[in-house]
């Protein structure tokens, strides 16, 4: 089977109806690699059906960077892993920090395991919610990271400050390439990492749609609206993405961490695209939840 990505979430901190957390499957259809947890992951693992994805399944985690809607489903994803039978840690691969979020989440769940331990010990592995944590650095030319079963991992540095370090991620395997952004501006590392790849999935912000929602949310939460236009300086413009991706050479560029949230189809898909085919010459699709997009 060809190098896959599987877009289990495609929203952002803004609550959507259809958007759930960041989060995605790197798959070859053996091994699993989970990119970011944020809410809703798990569920939406469940909701593969036929796909053969389960947090039981799932290898390895690897998170861009730890900002709440990349992480917030951590525990339900331990939980689930380890009662859908696992008898081995999780690899989970992050930023300086990574390991207070596991141990916090295993807190989280310490009465949880003991009470399954003593009711189903006999069948349950006594590791439970076992993970081995990974911090690792980056620069921004991408670099080495991990092997995992035949996906080669490469990080490199983004930018989204004040988040840092920030990380994107490139899967490669048989010749084939998939590029996370992780969450933040086109910057030298995201440019480098992309390179040629086959499918870059991209953080993309369109502002003018952003300033329309951010006028109605004034009019009853302005703290909200205030959060809101601050993300503007650390999230990528979809109009800077096309012009990235066509300098990178990418393919197909898939728009996800959508911003603001909008419907799975019809004219706001089409306002937000709008204009970005006379800039990037490839294919683009904007991200939808649970949608597969192998490489071709
Ligand atoms: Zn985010
Ligand atoms: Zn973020």
């Amino acid at each position: 089977m060809t190098l896959e990505v599987v877009l289990l979430g495609t929203g952002s901190p803004m609550p959507s109806p259809n958007r759930w957390g960041p989060s995605q499957i790197i798959t070859d259809g053996e091994t699993n690699i989970l990119v970011d947890c944020g809410w809703g992951a798990t569920r939406r693992l469940f909701s593969t059906w036929g796909t053969a994805l389960r947090p039981n399944t799932v290898h390895t985690l690897f998170f861009t960077h730890l900002h709440s809607d990349h992480i917030s489903d951590i525990v339900d994803l331990l939980v689930m892993r380890w009662t859908g039978g696992v008898r081995q840690p999780l690899t989970v691969y992050g930023p300086s920090g990574t390991q207070d979020v596991i141990d916090g989440a295993r807190l989280v769940l310490k009465a949880d395991q003991g009470f399954r331990l003593a009711h189903r010990g006999d069948e349950l592995w006594d590791g439970g919610t076992e993970c081995v944590v990974q911090e690792i650095t980056a620069g921004i030319e991408p670099a080495e990271a991990a092997t995992i079963g035949g996906i080669r991992v490469k990080v490199f540095e983004v930018e989204h400050r004040p988040v840092f370090p920030a990380f994107g991620f490139r899967f490669e395997a048989d010749g084939k390439s998939i590029v996370i952004s992780g969450d933040t501006n086109p910057c030298p590392g995201l440019l480098n990492g992309s390179r040629d790849a086959d499918i870059l999935v991209c953080d993309s912000m369109h502002i003018p749609m952003m300033q329309q929602m951010e006028a109605r949310l004034r009019e009853v939460n302005p703290v909200s609206a205030e959060l809101l236009v601050d993300a503007h300086d650390y999230h990528a413009h979809v109009g800077d993405v096309a012009k990235l991706a066509q300098e990178a050479g990418v393919k197909h560029l898939v728009l996800s961490h959508i911003l603001p949230p909008i419907a799975d189809e019809g004219p706001m898909v089409d306002m937000f695209t709008a204009g970005l085919d006379s800039v990037f010459k490839g294919k683009i699709t904007v991200g939808k939840d649970l949608m597969r997009v192998p490489v071709e």
